[in-house]
């Protein structure tokens, strides 16, 4: 009998479970046959619409490119996070997917606090991006070029990854995607069945175990019991598996971050008359702040709040208030979320991936970026039959590492922040729990901005530059710049920063708006599938015609 994985279970088909099913099915090309098993009684969570910079390694490794599934998921580009209302001068700021650049061995922020402290916002002094998103550029000139040179490459269509691991990643891609959540699921579905995935429609009812205490089998409703090597739960806040039939605890981050609840709407958009926004805005209410995603077509909103400020009733009378009349008929739907993460991620045979394994609010977009990280954290652990103990115990390390990593990093945006004008507000300040070592960081902050070196060292995605961003946009800044700029000419900075006011000049100039850029690819795609599907040459067509083939990755 051969000791290899032979056959993989996927419970759920919510973004979790099809991403895990497109992504093994690509990963482990031969001799193992993958099942997705979903209900069509419960639903999936169906939020879940902004992500994280490091998508393109997913999309890359599936081998798809941005014209083939863009336009099937109402996707736009995401350059940045808006911070609205999150300082107590209520004065908004960047976080943008760039880092800084770095002025005779300074990060151009430690020059900022040198020079331009009390003349210039931070943001548009030391970024191209802060001044796109105003702007509503898109990232990419209509033949297919990236704005930013220092990446163009990594984006040519002869620019393949194979496999990547993240933590590798030397990076930092200057975007990442909104998209419909149901409609990337329905993306990865059809991916993965045209690899061999199969899916069963069922709910399961019963899980027995083995006398190791291993998952042996599901049983469902109307297709009996359903055994497998290793079993992949992606069964949302439930947890179906890990937790109510491995019995693994959770564990909860309440005391750290005090949003549990959620209110989520989708908002019909003009994008001929508005625009399409190429970031995500967070502002700031009472008890939480709320989420506004663009897509083309429509804007994903919500409203993450803490129970203990605000009730469900009263949150949605001010979550109203804040979107205005013209959404008074659309409906929300109020979401209990589960912040933490499992103590083990891995138990026996069985991995939790997606909201069954963590999740912490969705104020940097990291949902999406945790299950991208489960899946190729399983594939680079990939256990014989027998699961050994060492890989498990491994991988669950990097996946608490990364889920505590955000978490420590998401406490930071409410204790660093100036804030204290409601009851949440103040309780972000006096009431939450603020990890020793974070308490040290921060004092070290006040002398000088975060650095790779003082940052968590542990993989979670984010580096120093984004703790920089939001220390100086939540008004924790340094009492004074570094001494040692005292002693270096300014002249390279001076040159810097004139040089990126030259060039945000420039691309906003040049680069067409993300509504002309994603409607150029919209038009250049039906068109290309056209001519596939009629069998027609190209070349045989006008010359409107080949120019409008998407010349892109
Ligand atoms: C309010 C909110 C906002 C968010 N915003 C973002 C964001 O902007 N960016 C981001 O990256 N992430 C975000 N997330 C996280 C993101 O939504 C999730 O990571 C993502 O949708 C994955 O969900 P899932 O597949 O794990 O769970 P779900 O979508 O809940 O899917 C669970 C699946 O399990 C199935 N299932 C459950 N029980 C059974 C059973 N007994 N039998 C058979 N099937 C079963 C269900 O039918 C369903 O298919 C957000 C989450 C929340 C709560």
């Amino acid at each position: 009998m051969s000791q290899n994985v032979e056959n993989i279970v996927i419970v759920g088909g919510g973004s979790a479970g099809w991403m895990t099913a497109a992504y093994l099915s690509k990963a482990l090309e031969r001799n193992v046959q993958i099942t997705l098993v979903e209900s069509s009684n419960i639903t999936t969570v169906g939020v879940g619409e902004a992500t994280f910079s490091t998508i393109k390694v997913f999309f890359d490794f599936l081998g798809l490119q941005e014209h083939e599934w863009m336009p099937k998921c109402n996707a736009t580009y995401k350059m940045a996070i808006k911070f609205v209302n999150w300082n107590a001068q209520k004065k908004h700021f960047y976080h943008p997917f760039q880092r800084y650049e770095v002025i005779d061995g300074f990060d151009i922020s430690e020059w900022w606090l040198k020079m331009k402290r009390n003349q210039e916002a931070f943001d548009y002094a030391c970024f191209l991006i802060p001044w796109l998103c105003d702007n509503q550029r898109s990232p990419r000139y209509l033949d297919g070029k990236v704005f930013d040179n220092k990446v163009q490459n990594l984006f040519s269509r002869d620019h393949i990854v194979k496999k990547n691991i993240l933590d590798n990643l030397k990076v930092q891609y200057p975007y990442a995607y909104h998209f419909d959540a149901n409609l990337l699921a329905r993306f990865m579905k059809d991916y993965a069945m045209q690899r061999g995935v199969k899916q069963i429609v069922d709910d399961v009812v019963d899980v027995k175990l083995t006398e190791d205490g291993s998952i042996d089998s599901i049983k469902t409703k109307e297709h009996g019991s359903i055994s497998s090597d290793l079993f992949v739960d992606c069964t949302g806040f439930r947890g179906l598996l890990i937790n109510k039939a491995l019995g693994e605890p959770f564990i909860s981050f309440s005391e750290s971050l005090l949003c549990d609840s959620a209110i989520a709407m989708q908002l019909p958009t003009d994008i001929k008359k508005n625009g399409i926004n190429p970031y995500t805005t967070a502002t700031a209410l009472s008890s939480g702040w709320v989420w506004n995603i663009p897509l083309y077509g429509r804007s994903g909103t919500g409203y993450v709040y803490s129970s203990a400020f605000i009730s469900p009733e009263e949150a949605e009378k001010e979550f109203r208030e804040h979107l205005g009349d013209a959404f008074t008929n659309c409906k929300a739907s109020h979401i209990k979320m589960r912040i933490g993460r499992n103590r083990n991620s891995w138990v026996k045979n069985c991995v939790a991936i997606g909201l069954s394994s963590g999740f912490v609010e969705p104020l940097e977009s990291t949902g999406i970026f945790f299950i991208q990280h489960g899946i190729e954290e399983l594939v680079s652990h990939f256990p014989k039959k027998s699961c050994n103990e060492e890989l498990i115990r491994s991988y669950n390390r990097a996946i608490a590492n990364c889920i505590d990593g955000v978490r420590e990093f998401l406490t930071l945006h409410y204790c660093a922040s100036d804030r204290a004008d409601t009851e949440f507000w103040k309780a972000t300040k006096h009431e939450i729990q603020v990890p020793e070592e974070l308490r040290e960081k921060l004092r070290l902050w006040k002398n000088r901005l975060p650095n790779n070196k003082s940052i968590n060292p542990k993989y979670h995605g984010f580096e120093s530059y984004s703790y920089s961003v939001m220390l100086l946009g939540l008004n924790y800044l340094p009492e004074s710049s570094l001494p040692v700029l005292e002693h270096i000419a300014d002249q390279n900075a001076k040159a810097a920063f004139l040089a990126i006011q030259e060039k945000a000049n420039y691309l906003r100039s040049t680069l067409p708006s993300q509504y002309e850029y994603l409607n150029y690819v919209i038009k250049s795609q039906e068109q290309s599938e056209y001519l596939n599907e009629n069998k027609i040459d190209s070349s045989l067509v006008s010359d409107w015609a080949n120019q409008t083939t998407v010349p892109i990755s």
